[in-house]
C-alpha cells in the first residue's frame, strides 16, 4: 500500500510490505548493496532504500541518479544505521521519471545559486523546510482569528484608490499601450478603460476592511498586496503577502495587545509543529555563523526568547532622544543620522533599538502625523497619530498599525492635507455610526524570513517578485 514518507517513519510498522514514492536525494552503491534516501517532500526526513544492485538491470542502475523519481515497494525493517530508526528493503524498484543533467547536486548549494532555480528549489531540504513552515504559519493565522470571532474578508486585489500612498502603485490595464487614448491635454483617457476610471493592484486591504468590520465586528484579510517600490532590499518584495485585522470598538491598546498575542501564538504553533524543520534550520544557520564567524543567538532560542518576553514599549519621541544619544550616532555609525523629532526612522535605527538596546521585540507609538497614513487618529497634541510599529530583530518592521479616525472632521483635515481624493464611499463609514476601530498590517513574509532565519525575503516565497525580477 502507497504511503506518504511522513507516515511511513511515524506510524510505519516494522517487518509490514509498504510502497513509498520519491525523488532521490542521494546514492550510494558497492557490490553488495546500493542505498538510496528518497523523499516526498512529506517531511524533513528521507526514507533509506536499500537494496541489492543484482536486482536491477544495469541501465536502470545508470539512471537511479539525484533528482529522478521513484516507486519502491518491499518490507520496512528497523535499521542498522544512525540516521534512521527504519529503512525500506526494496524487493521491487520502478523508475517514473528520468533526471539526465539534474542541475542540484548532493550537496550545499549557495542561495543564490538556487534563486537562479526557483522551480527546482521546493526539492532542497532548505527551501521545503521554509514552505512547509509557511503553510503552518497560514494555517495557524487563520485558526488564530477564526478562535476570537474575526471573519476572513477577501478584500480586492482590482483598487481604483491609492490606499493609503502605502507605495507605488502597479497599473492594472486592458488598454492597449502602444496606441493609448487621450484627453485634449495630452493625458491618458483613462475613460475608455476597462473599468471607465484607472484602476491599479492593490496595496493594502485596509479601507475595504474598515468598512466590513462596521457591520461584521472583527475582520482579517490575507492575501496578496503590490508595491511598485524600487527598494532593493533583502525585506521588500514587488508581491507579498499581507495579514490585516481590522476590530470595531478597538483601541491602540487593544491592537497593540492582538498583535503580540498573534505573534507569540504562530510562535508557539511553529515551536510545536515543525520541530524538524526548524532543527534543520537551526542547524543549517549555526553552520553558517561559524562560517562568518558570527556569535548569534541560534535560531530556536532566538525564537523562544521572542516568545518569552513582553515587547518592550516605547513612543517614538522617546526613541528619537535615545536615538539621538546613542553612542552609534554620536559616532557617526548611522547612514541616515539622527537629528530632528519628525523624521522617519530607518530600518538602521529600528534595529539598533531591538538588537542593541531594548534587545527584544520593540512596540513604537505615537509617530508624528506627518510621516503616518491619513487615517491614522490624531492625538490631543496635535502632531502625534496613535500609530504604532512592531519591530523585530533581524527584520526591524513587520507590523504597522494605528488607531483610525473616527471623527469625520479630522478625517476630511487629514484627507485635504495629504491630497486625498475620491473616497467619498469610506467617509460613510464615518458618517453612519462612526465608533473608533483598530487594526494593523503584518507582513507575512518577513515573519517567516524571522522564524526561519533565512536572511532574504527572497528565500521565503515561492518564485519572488523583485525590481527586474519576475521568474515565471
Ligand atoms: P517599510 O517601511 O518596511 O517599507 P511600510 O511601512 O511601507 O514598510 P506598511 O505599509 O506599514 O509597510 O505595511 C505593513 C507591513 O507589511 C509591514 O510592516 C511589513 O511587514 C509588510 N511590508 C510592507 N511592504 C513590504 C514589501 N515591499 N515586501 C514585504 N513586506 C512588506
Ligand atoms: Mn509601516
Amino acid at each position: 500500500m502507497y504511503r506518504k514518507i511522513k507516515e511511513l517513519l511515524q506510524f510505519g510498522t516494522v517487518g509490514s510490505a509498504i510502497e513509498a514514492k520519491g525523488w532521490i536525494r542521494t546514492k550510494r552503491i558497492n557490490k553488495q548493496v546500493i542505498f538510496l534516501t528518497i523523499n516526498d517532500g512529506s517531511c524533513q526526513q528521507n526514507l533509506q532504500v536499500v537494496m541489492a544492485p543484482s536486482a536491477l538491470p544495469k541501465t536502470l542502475l545508470n539512471q537511479l541518479i539525484t533528482g529522478a523519481s521513484i516507486v519502491v515497494s518491499g518490507n520496512l525493517v528497523a535499521s542498522k544505521g544512525s540516521n534512521q530508526l527504519v529503512e525500506l528493503h526494496g524487493s521491487q524498484l520502478t523508475l517514473l521519471g528520468n533526471a539526465p543533467d539534474y542541475p542540484l547536486q548532493p550537496k550545499a548549494h549557495s542561495l543564490e545559486f538556487l534563486r537562479t532555480w526557483p522551480h527546482l528549489r521546493f526539492r532542497t531540504n532548505t527551501f521545503s523546510a521554509v514552505f512547509r513552515i509557511r503553510h503552518a504559519v497560514s494555517y495557524a493565522i487563520h485558526h488564530f482569528f477564526h478562535e476570537r470571532g474575526f471573519f476572513y474578508l477577501h478584500t480586492p486585489i482590482i483598487t481604483a484608490a491609492d490606499a493609503e500612498g502605502a507605495g507605488e502603485l502597479f497599473r492594472v490595464t486592458s488598454l492597449n499601450i502602444a496606441h493609448l487614448p487621450k484627453n485634449l491635454d495630452g493625458s491618458i483617457d483613462f475613460r475608455e478603460d476597462f473599468f471607465n476610471q484607472a484602476t491599479n493592484l492593490t496595496v493594502s486591504g485596509q479601507l475595504a476592511a474598515e468598512a466590513a468590520a462596521m457591520g461584521l465586528g472583527a475582520v482579517y484579510t490575507f492575501g496578496p498586496t503590490f508595491r511598485a517600490e524600487n527598494s532593493n532590499t533583502t525585506r521588500h518584495l514587488a508581491e507579498f503577502w499581507m495579514v490585516e485585522p481590522e476590530v470595531a470598538f478597538d483601541n491602540l491598546e487593544d491592537t497593540i495587545a492582538l498583535a503580540e498575542a498573534l505573534l507569540k501564538c504562530l510562535l508557539d504553533y511553529v515551536l510545536k509543529q515543525c520541530p524538524t524543520e526548524l532543527d534543520f534550520l537551526n542547524q543549517r544557520l549555526l553552520n553558517y555563523s561559524k562560517e562568518q564567524d558570527r556569535a548569534e543567538l541560534p535560531l530556536l532560542e532566538r525564537l523562544r526568547f521572542v516568545l518569552a518576553e513582553p515587547f518592550a514599549r516605547i513612543t517614538y519621541t522617546e526613541a528619537i532622544a535615545l536615538l539621538k544619544e546613542a553612542e552609534s550616532n554620536k559616532q557617526g555609525k548611522f547612514v541616515y543620522p539622527v537629528t530632528d523629532w519628525g523624521m522617519d526612522l530607518q530600518s538602521e535605527h529600528e534595529r539598533y533599538l531591538v538588537e542593541h538596546h531594548f534587545k527584544r521585540p520593540v512596540v513604537i507609538t505615537d509617530y508624528p502625523k506627518d510621516i503616518k497614513a491619513f487615517y491614522m487618529r490624531q492625538n490631543d497634541d496635535g502632531k502625534t497619530v496613535a500609530a504604532m510599529d512592531v519591530l523585530f530583530p533581524g527584520i526591524g518592521e513587520i507590523i504597522g498599525g494605528s488607531q483610525r479616525e473616527e471623527r469625520i472632521d479630522y478625517l476630511e483635515k487629514a484627507m485635504q492635507r495629504t491630497s486625498i481624493q475620491d473616497l467619498n464611499w469610506y467617509l460613510d463609514t464615518r458618517r453612519f455610526g462612526t465608533v473608533s476601530h483598530s487594526g494593523f498590517g503584518l507582513g507575512l513574509d518577513r515573519l517567516i524570513l524571522f522564524i526561519t532565519g533565512m536572511e532574504n525575503i527572497r528565500d521565503v516565497i515561492p518564485f519572488p517578485r523583485t525590481p527586474g525580477h519576475v521568474p515565471c
